[in-house]
């Protein structure tokens, strides 16, 4: 059985990451160079994490199925990175940012990671700074900040609607400096398909060579996994196409336990589906809820346009609902409040299912110049989307999925259950919650991978000195038949059924059953349906080409074959969870006015689920969590 032990320091919240430092093993500066990491993403967390153990002088093997380590998904965050500066003097401080993302999680967070994260997340903007990256400034030189949800003070650090995409050149220039020093090997175009373990330990991966097909493995004393989050598994989702759970899936089927699958974002502003044939949806950053004001007109069959209704018979139910937070309520309730007045007939568009977000206050305030330099490139996007202008007209926008709360499972030193094995940024679950406050995954993710995981890898790292092992080991071999078996399988099936359209019934049954509501019979219900397609596609999917080929559908098949799995597992997971948190609204237990009833009492843990067999389901375990500086209460935003 899996052992937890999340190795939280003792002492006092505030000196938990200084004691824990002060303590924690250490590789020499000369040893270093002996110890081979293995590096998987170069998004934020990966490629930060990369540059900063090369730097260190460890020999570090880096993994993308990008061409380039700026393909990372990353490169699409776009409205900003949360830390407690306090620039505005505005009464923001460590704790404010430590209780505000407590809360915002639903109190389902770990105390000590939360405070550190907050702790760190004054160093990464210095970082950054120091980097290069040209955040937004005041006209006097200070760096500017603005609000994202779920907040009272203005911490949020921005790059107009581009800050993912600055970030990650400035962590790219350090991972291309390690490149260049000769620290850091890069495989590009290199899917990671397992994890190699020797006597329990993670010893190195498998991968797939893209372009001709080639099965390879390469050993390490640490596999680090940096491959974000799994919420392509709804198919319509504002990640990457290529966002995929496989890395993190096979790890979690080696002995990864995998935390609250079910805690997944859904984000309030993204641009409506349109269609059956949509490949992805595209977010409208939460900034705009700064000066946009969110909407729906008061009359059930209203036909005017939006600018010929006045102000007197326009809904405006988030600044009703919740006067003190207004629009910028945290995502998971402007999302629920989204769906409830489109459910009840109030949405707009051609499906009903939309509500506007309308600039036409601020524009009339501050100038259509101003809102053009702060939401410039988001007007235009969104432009060149939907052919209208929001500087004309308002925004129409509904709620997608966007991000996962729930990951593998890791300790304070970000490791996982298999020793030698760390998760960081989205792919872990460390420390949102059951919801995710805006702004701060970029923090997270940098975090991890600037300050925490380099400090802390040597912790494992330091007993394995010149233990090394190598690719004639057998368990390589091994593990690179049980891939080349199942890639195998997957290509001689040749039924009907192709890997996208089993992706897409996938992604109803997820975005339906387990999306912004759920309930035990939906929940049943999906259980047995995504059984049924994971039937079809071991007994009808179909393949063209070959495997040792350029073949995105054999790519395609083998993410939609985990995908199948983790919504599954997700599914169950929201089905235990027997209670309404952050994200996860249980329909059974709600307030009369529609708001999450948490039950402390039974469900203040992480749901950590291990992996049995193909035919055992997994085993959920718990880990308490202990709140000493902050006591749980109802979440209020109004
Ligand atoms: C449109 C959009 C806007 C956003 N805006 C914000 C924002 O303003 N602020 C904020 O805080 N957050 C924002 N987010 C969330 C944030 O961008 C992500 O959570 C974060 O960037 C994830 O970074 P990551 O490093 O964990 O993973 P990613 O950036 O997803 O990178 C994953 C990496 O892993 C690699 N990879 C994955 N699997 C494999 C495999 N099997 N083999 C080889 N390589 C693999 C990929 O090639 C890639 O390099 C936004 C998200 C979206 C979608």
């Amino acid at each position: 059985m899996i052992q937890f032990e999340s190795k939280i320091p003792d002492g006092p919240l505030e000196d938990k990451w200084e004691n824990h430092l002060e303590h924690v093993r250490l590789v020499g500066p000369r040893n270093r160079p002996s110890y081979d990491i293995i590096v998987v993403g170069t998004g934020l967390a990966g490629a930060s994490a990369a540059s900063s153990l090369a730097a260190q002088g460890y020999r570090v093997h880096v993994f993308i199925y990008h061409d380039t380590p700026r393909r990372a998904h990353s490169i699409a965050a776009q409205g900003g990175i949360n830390a407690c500066k306090n620039y505005r003097e505005d009464g923001d401080s460590v704790y404010r940012l430590f209780y505000d993302t407590q809360k915002g999680g639903d109190f389902r967070a770990r105390e000590a990671n939360v405070y550190r994260l907050a702790q760190t997340s004054t160093s990464i903007i210095d970082q950054c700074v120091a980097q290069g990256v040209p955040f937004a400034r005041e006209y006097g030189g200070m760096l500017a900040n603005r609000s994202f949800g779920g907040v009272l003070v203005e911490r949020t650090f921005y790059c107009r609607g581009q800050t993912g995409q600055q970030l990650l050149l400035g962590a790219y220039q350090a991972l291309e400096k390690e490149i260049e020093m000769g620290r850091v090997i890069l495989y590009n175009r290199s899917e990671m398909l397992d994890l190699v373990k020797i006597d329990g330990r993670a010893r190195g991966i498998i991968y797939r060579d893209m372009v001709n097909g080639e099965i390879r493995s390469i050993a390490g004393e640490a596999v680090v996994l940096a491959t974000g989050g799994y919420g392509a598994a709804y198919f319509n989702s504002t990640n990457a196409i290529n966002s995929n759970g496989t890395a993190i899936w096979r790890a979690h089927r080696r002995g990864a336990a995998f935390a609250n699958p079910s805690f997944v974002q859904i984000h309030p502003t993204c641009i409506p589906v349109s269609g059956d044939y949509q490949s992805k949806l595209t977010l409208m950053s939460e900034s705009l809820r700064n000066d946009g004001r969110v909407w729906v007109p008061r009359d059930k069959n209203e036909t005017r346009a939006a600018e010929d209704i006045p102000d007197s018979e326009r809904y405006y139910y988030l600044e009703e609902r919740y006067p003190t937070f207004g629009n910028l309520v945290p995502r998971d309730v402007a999302s629920r409040a989204a769906k409830v007045v489109c459910d009840e007939g109030y949405g707009i568009g051609q499906t009903g299912y939309s509500v506007y977000l309308d600039f036409r206050d601020a524009i009339n305030q501050q100038g259509a110049d101003k809102i053009g330099e702060k939401y410039g490139n988001l007007f235009d996007m969104y432009e060149e989307i939907t052919g209208e202008s929001p500087y004309q007209q308002p925004f129409r926008i509904y709620p997608a999925v966007h991000y996962c709360m729930g990951g593998l499972w890791v300790d304070y030193n970000l490791e996982t259950t298999i020793p030698g094995l760390y998760a960081v940024g989205e792919a872990n679950f460390s420390d949102h919650g059951a919801n995710r406050l805006g702004a701060s995954s970029l923090m997270q993710c940098l975090a991890d991978g600037y300050f925490i995981l380099p400090q802390t890898i040597g912790d494992g790292l330091q007993p394995m000195f010149r233990d090394k092992v190598d690719i004639s080991h057998p368990e390589f071999a091994k593990t690179e038949a049980e891939v080349r078996d199942r890639i195998q399988r997957v290509m001689s099936i040749q039924g009907d059924s192709t890997p996208l359209s089993i992706h897409k019934r996938l992604g109803k049954q997820l975005w339906n059953e387990c999306g912004m509501s759920r309930n035990e019979s939906g929940l049943r219900g999906a259980i047995a349906e995504i059984d049924r397609l994971s039937e079809e596609f071991w007994t009808n999917v179909s393949i063209p080409g070959d495997a040792d080929d350029v073949n995105p559908t054999l790519e395609r098949a083998m993410r939609v074959a985990d995908f199948l799995e983790i919504g599954s597992l997700m599914c169950r997971d929201a089905l235990t969870r027997d209670e309404s948190c952050g994200c996860h609204f249980r329909e059974e237990h709600q307030s009369e006015d529609g708001e999450v009833i948490r039950n402390d009492e039974d469900f203040s843990h992480v749901a950590a689920w291990e992996w049995q067999d193909e035919d055992t389901e997994q085993v959920r375990h718990r880990e308490q969590l202990v709140y000493e500086a902050v006591q749980p209460a109802t979440r209020s935003y109004k």
